[in-house]
């Protein structure tokens, strides 16, 4: 089975044919909220659709504009197994203001799922320094997703724990190639971020897509798709705590 650890199929772009998409291919889809309505959405989403697993949180974007929704959506937590999306933007947001906020709310998410023992899969952009500075106070689950650091990044992120997980832009993208080299099969996850970042540009990115992050994957590992789906999803019921089958 295939995992999307990381997709908004809540967003208008899929309001035409979302039953379509959420069933088109054997997957689970982590559907991550990133502010209390689509948050809402989320667990909508899972009660209709049994592959859709429901994440909450408040996109770092957000921070600022939206914030006065966060003790709404922390009180969500207790209603799913995971939290997202939520972590570091500095690339949009460049108020040191802003991104001072965006440590002290990720920090929140942190405590709780720490305390809960519930995954967080963080989008980090521009942040790595912080967030590895800020992981070392916690026993997280994390993955970070549509990873964009270097591979020494990454293996800092593997030896606390974490996860990075890799979308179809792979593909296309020579960094993320070298990641999916140097980082075990073991500590990977597959993701799309759809709508967003499409293996084609300008293109509506779907769940099934993750194929192509698995097919590339495969290729550079030099194994077969088969045995790259299977790890991936055991990595993925491993990081829920969840049983293997067999
Ligand atoms: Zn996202």
């Amino acid at each position: 089975m295939l995992v999307d650890c990381h997709a908004h199929i809540d967003t208008d772009d899929f309001d035409n044919d979302r039953d379509e998409v959420v069933k088109k291919c054997n997957i689970i889809i982590v559907n991550a909220g990133v502010d209390y309505n689509s948050s809402l959405k989320s667990i909508d989403l899972a009660n209709k659709y049994t592959n859709v697993i429901p994440a909450v949180g408040l996109h770092p974007e957000f921070i600022g504009e939206k914030e006065k929704e966060l003790p709404l959506i922390l009180e969500l937590i207790s209603k799913v197994k995971i939290i997202s999306e939520v972590g570091l933007d500095y690339y949009w947001i460049k108020d040191s203001s802003l991104r001072k906020r965006q440590i002290e709310v990720l920090q929140k998410f942190f405590e709780i799922g720490e305390k809960e023992g519930k995954p967080l899969i963080v989008h980090i952009r521009g942040g790595m320094k912080d967030l590895l500075q800020l992981i070392s106070s916690y026993k997280l689950k994390l993955v970070v997703h549509a990873f964009e650091g270097s591979v020494k990044d990454a293996k800092r992120i593997i030896d606390y724990g974490g996860y990075i997980s890799i979308p179809p832009i792979v593909v296309r993208d020579k960094q993320r190639q070298e990641i999916v080299k140097n980082v075990e099969l073991s500590n990977l996850l597959t993701e799309t971020d759809s709508p967003f970042m499409g293996a084609k540009k300008g293109e509506r990115n779907e769940p099934c897509n993750v194929r192509l992050a698995i097919q590339k994957i495969a290729e550079l590992k030099g194994l077969s798709e088969e045995e790259v789906e299977n790890v991936i999803y055991n990595n993925f019921m491993r990081l829920l705590n969840l049983q293997i089958r067999s």
